[in-house]
């Protein structure tokens, strides 16, 4: 039997299993029966993408089956395998749907993670365009050992390649203790072969969240996973005949296929692989999707990957702590003249971590010096805020807050591992050279742990933070000489183009104004490039021809103009990875804003997920904008339309977030007290008439301002 015949095979027992599946479903619930898959707009959204069609009902799903049936021809041409690959792939997901169609947590109290939300999808943006994600892995197990299917997926972890794993690999890895999850960038998603239609389900979705890409345009959905998502599949012999046609429909889409099943396969240059040697698949695999991994060498005993960014410690599993809001604790980045620098000095002062009992806080001051000629103090802030990112990188350490408001815990297994204070250091000297080469030339790190000493070095920490913050407060719109682009999203989005001020950060909350600064300064070409404002055309919602020149420039002809502070006169396009997004609110004459992290509805009828589905891929849409959370407090924040006074609801926690802030520029704008009690949220009500009702008690401002539309 050849390839194509397992191909047809594997796709007719996917699809009679799909049958049967929806059959009972229908025969169970009824053709009215309602069909939705949690937390998404794009309905079942490989059969949305593909065939344009939306289901909603089980009677739908039913009706879907004919058109993936169509997809399975039988002509022995390799167009054909290509399609019943694809169809197979659709048959993956509708069987995965009626567990859905039953209830919408199928795989609770399973070790599967099943159906990914759009919020999750929402959060590959940032990682990919930076490349901390350079890929996806499909592994389908089991691997030859367990001892193997750890080392390969610790492997791919350690390169930041995102995996999923299916089938038997599963068991081998909980079997092994490997921590998996969303967070860690190792994902369970199910038991056979089925699973592999919320992959699928992932990968269309990011076609339209970051492409716009139309639904039905099935060729433009094959461009952009062939062009812009960087998967691949591992599948370990035996090799069933369904494993076979969802290979088929993988390489369909440009993820090679690597494999160590001899039966009737036959090699494909760079879309089929046959690899007998399992072990050394990832170099076999990365290469097969030209993927190039960024490397840097730092000498530490555990692994440093932004796979571990996710990672929780427990206080169980905790050797050591630095609290800060406990004891003396800061981290700081200072410029200083070079000859004050030993370049890659790292200087203890007090006990390392073996010297103190287990479990202890211990008072923990990290300072990394650095000088280069092109150095500036605007950006040591970019530099420490990246701290952060740094440490959560490494293997058996958890970092949360800044400043002198740290608190980083040190795993038992990190310690073990034989991690001490001086290998934050490293990390910290070999992230700083290597990030931000072109103005660092010499760095050195100072740790102190002597708590006598830290409370002075705090207090003279603190001065430095205040003074910056001096700074930031004269950085406003009007006080600088030029604003940036930032276009590191068109990897994904190819016309979106973010202009990036003072007062406006990027809309995925990662690139405020100095760091826009600094990253045209270290990448002189790259993705952020000033952009003039001399000519400002009306300053009321912020239109300058020369921003103007440079979006048309960026997004390469798709966008004429933008203005800077209006949600409804040409708006700043979003890409697909914002935190919040704001629609306005009809009955208020407000805007409802929400973010990716609450899942729940808002008084639009809408979750975060709807309404993140009503903008991205670059297109304006006025009514409907995508935005960080500091820009909430903007004095910017649609200036145009009279300002944050039209925030009529937010989720509660967002709201705490930025409480101060809010009601501090409330109070310079307005001249009123406490805004923030003034905005409803989800315990108020989740309904646009009592939220009218709420406003009204509260006397919002929005009440006294002109009607939006
Ligand atoms: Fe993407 Fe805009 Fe953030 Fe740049 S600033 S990474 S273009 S969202
Ligand atoms: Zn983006």
């Amino acid at each position: 039997m050849g390839l194509f015949e397992r191909v047809f095979r594997g796709s007719d027992e996917m699809f009679a299993k799909a049958e049967a599946d929806v059959n009972a479903l229908v025969a169970e619930l009824g053709a009215d029966a309602p069909m939705t898959m949690p937390e998404t707009a794009y309905f079942l959204a490989c059969v949305y993408a593909y065939l344009g069609k939306k289901v909603t009902t089980v009677g739908e799903l039913q009706a879907a089956l004919a058109d993936v049936k169509a997809m399975m021809l039988r002509e022995p041409r390799t167009h054909s395998i290509f399609s019943s690959g694809v169809g197979t792939a659709i048959a993956a997901e509708l069987i995965e749907a009626c567990k859905y169609a039953r209830t919408p947590t199928p795989y609770e109290g399973t070790a599967y993670h099943g159906h990914f939300t759009d919020a999750e999808v929402r959060e590959l943006g940032v990682p990919l365009v930076t490349r901390d994600i350079p890929g996806f892995v499909v592994m389908i197990g089991p691997a030859p050992s367990d001892e193997e299917a750890v080392e390969t997926i610790k492997g791919y972890q350690s390169r930041g390649i995102f995996v999923f794993l299916i089938g038997g690999i599963i068991e081998q890895a909980v079997r092994m203790g490997v921590s998996m999850g969303f967070p860690v960038r190792v994902v369970p998603v199910g038991e056979d072969i089925w699973a592999v239609g919320h992959v699928i389900s992932l990968v269309v979705r990011a076609s339209f969240i970051f492409g716009a890409i139309e639904p039905g345009d099935y060729d433009a959905f094959m461009d952009y996973s062939m062009d812009r998502i960087f998967a691949f599949v591992n599948a370990y012999a035996p090799v069933n005949d369904i494993t076979v046609a969802c290979g088929a429909g993988a390489i369909k889409m440009g993820f090679p296929v690597i494999t160590n099943d001899t039966n009737d396969m036959w090699a494909v240059p760079k879309s089929l692989i046959i690899h007998t040697d399992t072990k050394d698949w990832i170099e076999t695999s990365l290469e097969a999707r030209d993927i190039k991994i960024k490397v840097t060498n730092i000498d530490i005993p555990v692994a440093f990957s932004s796979a571990f960014e996710g990672e929780i410690i427990r206080k169980a599993d905790m050797q050591i702590e630095a609290d800060g809001s406990r004891v003396d604790c800061f981290e700081l980045v200072r410029s200083k003249e070079a000859h004050e620098i030993e370049d890659h000095a790292i200087l203890l002062d007090g006990p390392d971590f073996d010297e103190v009992p287990v479990g202890s806080k211990i008072s923990f001051t990290i300072t990394a010096e650095v000088a280069g000629k092109s150095m500036q103090s605007d950006f040591e802030p970019v530099m420490e805020r990246k701290i952060h990112n740094f440490f959560n990188c490494i293997e058996g350490i958890m970092h949360t807050g800044q400043r002198d408001m740290i608190r980083v815990r040190v795993s038992k297994a990190a310690f073990e591992a034989g991690f001490r204070a001086r290998h934050l250091g490293e990390v910290l000297y070999a992230k700083i050279k290597s990030e931000f080469d072109t103005v660092v030339d010499k760095c050195q790190v100072k740790i102190c742990t002597v708590a006598e000493k830290n409370k002075d070095l705090r207090a003279q920490a603190n001065e430095v933070f205040d003074a910056r913050d001096e700074r930031l407060k004269t950085l406003t719109d009007e006080s600088v000489e030029v604003f940036y682009t930032c276009i590191l999203c068109q990897a994904f989005s190819p016309s979106h183009v973010c202009i990036v001020t003072p007062e406006r950060l990027g809309l995925c909350g990662a690139v405020s104004w100095l760091d826009a600064k600094a990253t045209n300064e270290l990448d002189p070409n790259g993705p952020c490039q000033v952009v003039t404002k001399t000519r400002c055309l009306d300053e009321r919602i912020g239109r300058y021809e020369d921003v103007n020149e440079a979006v048309q420039q960026y997004s390469h002809g798709a966008l004429e103009q933008v203005t800077l502070y209006s949600i409804l006169e040409d708006p700043m396009t979003s890409c697909g990875c914002f935190e919040c997004i704001c629609g306005i609110e009809p009955f208020s004459n407000g805007v409802v804003i929400t973010n990716r992290e609450h899942a729940g509805m808002t008084p639009l009828g809408m979750t975060f997920s709807e309404m993140a589905s009503m903008t991205g891929g670059g297109v304006q849409t006025p009514g409907f904008m995508g935005h960080g959370k500091h820009f909430i407090y903007s004095k910017k924040f649609m200036k145009a339309e009279g300002g944050l006074g039209r925030i009529v609801w937010l989720p509660k926690a967002l709201k705490e977030q930025v409480r101060d802030r809010l009601n501090e520029s409330a109070k310079e704008l307005y001249g009123i007290d406490n805004f923030a009690d003034m905005i409803g949220d989800e315990t108020v009500t989740e309904d646009a008439e009592e939220l009218l009702n709420f406003l009204t008690e509260h006397n919002h401002p929005v009440l006294g301002m002109d009607p939006l539309l």
